[in-house]
């Protein structure tokens, strides 16, 4: 069981992974903002679910029924877990960046779009296949020098929009600097000037308790993948009367009502655009996961994770040579994910010796979010003057240890005076 959260106990992190010089250690996964580790409880949903299944929605059959009843039965778990109204629709998809895209499809004409250009891709971008049809419009603001200028900027930007709908789209926390945004007060001001906010939730789920309700958040999306559960199930959960006016994301069987020569009438509700066959493991893996997480205890985990993540911060900002990066220089607070350069030595190489030579897993790269990353590292970051420079990013998560964090701390200060051993 985990020292800090009884029930969330995961699978798969005791492997022996090789080292270069010959040899092996115990891998440490500080990579948890990508991908996090299954739960247990999730490992054991999922073989039960495909133990005896059937087609879903379509099927007379006893397995058919059970795993009709699986499926539907994992929407409220996770409108609970994001502490959804109760008339909000869940809407299972394969991953934030479907639940995004939905969103982005469903919103009606002349919608204003505002969203910070420090979003992950998958936030920022989904919006911009719709801007300039139908009078829908994007509008991209700059990073504010501190989180609660935030709040200004969205209600200035929605004070000066064409008449019509708006959509403020916020993420909870950075994928890169682990942030947190002023959601609750940016819901306000959306709410004051007549405008929703959707919330991209993928990062802050795994890790903070929170309500959309009582945020005052219209739509959250997250993913399976980055919430203890695996790949390929996410979930869009909000207010139903956009997504039930929108034409289907999906089409095909399952989202029609009936079909005729004369034409097609699709359903309301999450069905009108979960065409196709669904993925009931996933929606069972998330829900199981959703399940775990809002009955533990969550503010012993958050405080484990804030401890090790403070060692991490002040260890590698306390290292000759290494640059911790932030938005906000410490005026916010943050999840456990860290992103760092070291002076002369490329992220890659940084990130492969870590692997190599330390059995610390680590991501390198822009994180899918050039322009936050353009601007945390400016063009010193950026090796051929173009692209938006690459940094190496730590993310911990249920998996991380004291060892981890200490054996990271090292490993960097090592590489820092040293450099790499493999190149
Ligand atoms: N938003 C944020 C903040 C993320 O960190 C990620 C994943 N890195 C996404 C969206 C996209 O998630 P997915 O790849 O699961 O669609």
């Amino acid at each position: 069981t985990h020292p800090h959260a009884p029930g969330l106990d995961i699978v798969g992190q005791d492997a022996l992974v090789p080292l270069v010089g010959g040899g092996e250690i115990a891998y440490a996964n500080l990579d948890h903002a990508a991908s996090a580790p299954a739960l247990r409880v999730v490992h054991e949903a999922v073989e039960r679910s495909i133990a005896g299944y059937a087609s879903v929605h379509r099927g007379a059959g006893w397995h058919s029924k059970l795993s009709t009843a699986l499926y539907e039965g994992a929407r409220e778990p996770v409108r609970a877990f994001v502490g959804g109204r109760a008339d909000d629709t869940v809407i299972f998809t394969r991953n934030t960046t479907d639940s995004l895209n939905l969103l982005a499809h469903s919103i009606p004409r002349r919608t204003t779009v505002v969203v910070f250009e420090s979003e992950h891709h998958a936030a920022l971008l989904p919006w911009e296949r719709q801007d300039g049809i139908d009078g829908r419009t994007v509008v991209r603001l700059p990073v504010p020098a501190l989180p609660e200028l935030a709040v200004g900027a969205v209600d200035d930007a929605l004070r000066r929009r064409a008449p019509g709908p708006a959509l403020v789209v916020i993420t909870g926390a950075s994928n890169v600097t682990g942030e947190l945004w002023p959601v609750a007060e940016l819901a306000r001001v959306a709410k004051a000037r007549g405008a929703r906010i959707a919330l991209d939730a993928a990062q802050l789920a795994p890790h903070r308790r929170f309500s959309i309700a009582e945020l005052g958040v219209d739509y959250v999306a997250v993913s399976g993948h980055k919430l203890y559960a695996p790949y390929g199930a996410g979930v869009l959960v909000g207010r139903s009367d956009w997504l039930d006016a929108a034409p289907p994301y999906l089409i095909g069987g399952g989202a029609t009502a009936t079909v005729s020569e004369t034409g097609t009438v699709y359903k309301t509700g999450p069905e009108r655009h979960e065409a196709g066959s669904p993925n009931v493991a996933g929606a069972v893996a998330l829900a199981t996961a959703c399940h775990a997480l809002a009955t533990s205890d969550a503010t012993a985990r958050e405080q484990a994770e804030a401890a090790l993540t403070d060692t991490i911060r002040a260890g590698l900002a306390a290292i000759d040579g290494v640059s911790v990066h932030t938005l906000f220089s410490g005026a916010a607070d943050s999840i456990g994910v860290v992103t760092f350069t070291v002076a002369g030595v490329p992220a890659s190489i940084v990130a492969a010796a870590l692997s190599a030579e330390h059995g610390i897993g680590v991501r390198d790269g822009a994180f899918c979010a050039h322009p936050l990353v353009r601007r945390l590292l400016g063009a010193a970051g950026c090796s051929d003057g173009t692209g938006p420079g690459q940094a190496v990013r730590v993310s911990v998560g249920l998996g991380s240890t004291t060892e981890h964090a200490e054996r990271l701390i090292a490993a960097v200060a090592e590489i820092a005076a040293h450099g790499p051993r493999v190149e």
